[in-house]
């Protein structure tokens, strides 16, 4: 490394980046993978002395990571105040050095953020959770502590009968799950919003904005302090390897599960959808019309979804479940399901300077939970054949 070269550090809160070189403005970068585990995609590193210059940083061995077609069409996240998520210019090479993703940007400063997608702290999550406990009718709960000592937080709020669960970010590089749960915890706890106050007359809430502070904290892509995939661990958590999800599934238990949203984001696909629970042994046609009237609703009151992509249903009977979606709705009978936002962009309504973002995230939140109060309210009408 040259006098004058830039400097790169990654010794921070969800921080990944491993610097292979360094030449001037140059860099040649790769991504290590979660703890004890092969999962690897999830970069957050910053870059300074740079002001002035023209940055081209490299990382490389793309190829080799989790989801390969995670990078055509990408572009980095980049913030030079750690508010504003914007996007900088990046190409892919699948043939270059196992496969190379060039960002090349020039920032206005003298330091610069670059991540998969911006980041969620530990901090904010904290924040997140002390202002939504300290708001009137919210009761705050610990389910468990993780094994690197952090605490698993729930939310508790309304006073329906029906039991909705929302929790996020089992995958803790997916850091959009949370911005996500930030807007929608915005709108439940606030006291006046009409839709959220029938909400809570209608339903009781049960909410876990991170399923995964550890892994989120040590800039893992997908796995905890154990280097567990928690959404393979519900048919079987263990204290050992997946106590968050033993926590989750045992309070659960407690109250039962009507209506459950699993909130995710996906490397490949350029759009929001959700994903269901066909292929599970007790499906029947009207749980999977619950679902299919829910996703529905979001198409109809919101241009950030859509219907047309999305994973493929799963064949009857071959549902896996290990993973929530699919045990929730097997062992409740709840309607349940799993939203993905996009790392890149809902390309049916794109935003070039931001590609999805928080600010969207958030927005989405609420129209989710618009069509739950919609969804809520056919359901409960009386049978009319009965
Ligand atoms: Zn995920």
């Amino acid at each position: 490394m040259s006098e004058n070269s830039i400097i790169i550090d990654s010794g921070f809160d969800s921080g990944n980046i491993q610097v292979s070189a360094i030449e001037g403005a140059s860099a040649t970068l790769r991504i290590p993978p979660d703890y004890q585990s092969e999962f690897r995609q999830w970069f957050h590193f910053r870059v300074a002395n740079c002001a002035g210059r023209e940055l081209e940083l490299k990382i490389v061995d793309c190829e080799g990571m989790s989801y390969p077609a995670g990078w055509p069409g990408y572009r980095a996240c980049v913030s030079e105040d750690r508010a504003y998520w914007g996007r900088a210019d990046t190409d892919y090479d699948s043939q270059a050095e196992g496969g190379t993703l060039t960002i090349r940007h020039a920032p206005a400063g003298d330091q610069v953020w670059f991540a998969y997608f911006a980041p969620y702290s530990h901090e904010r999550h904290l924040d997140l959770v002390s202002e939504a406990a300290a708001s009137e009718g919210v009761s705050h709960r610990i389910l468990c502590q993780t094994l690197d000592g952090r605490a698993l937080d729930c939310l508790d709020m309304g006073e329906g009968d029906t039991q909705v669960w929302l929790y996020a970010r089992q995958h803790p590089g997916e850091s959009m799950a949370e911005w996500w749960m930030e807007g929608a915890l915005e709108m439940l706890c606030h006291p006046t919003d009409p839709v959220a106050r029938k909400l809570r007359q209608l339903a009781s809430f049960h909410i876990v904005p991170n399923c995964n502070p550890d892994g989120s904290f040590r800039g893992h892509l997908r796995t905890n302090a154990a280097g567990t995939n928690l959404n393979r661990e519900w048919a079987d958590p263990t204290v050992e390897k997946s106590p968050e999800v033993l926590a989750i599934r045992n309070a659960m238990d407690a109250t039962g599960v009507d209506f459950a949203m699993d909130v995710h984001g996906d490397e490949a696909i350029p759009a929001n959808f959700l994903a269901g629970f066909e292929g599970i042994p007790s499906w029947t046609d009207e749980l999977g019309e619950q679902f299919t009237r829910y996703r529905a609703i979001l198409d109809r009151r919101t241009p950030d979804f859509q219907t047309a992509r999305g994973y493929p249903p799963t064949r009857p009977g071959k549902a896996n479940l290990a993973m929530s979606t699919n045990q929730l709705a097997e062992r409740f009978g709840a309607c349940s399901m799993t939203l993905e936002m996009p790392f890149k962009d809902h390309d049916p309504m794109p935003d070039p300077e931001q590609g999805w973002s928080p600010e969207r995230c958030k927005l989405l939140a609420r129209d989710c939970l618009g069509a739950l109060l919609e969804w809520l309210d056919r359901q409960a009408l009386p049978d009319p054949t009965g």
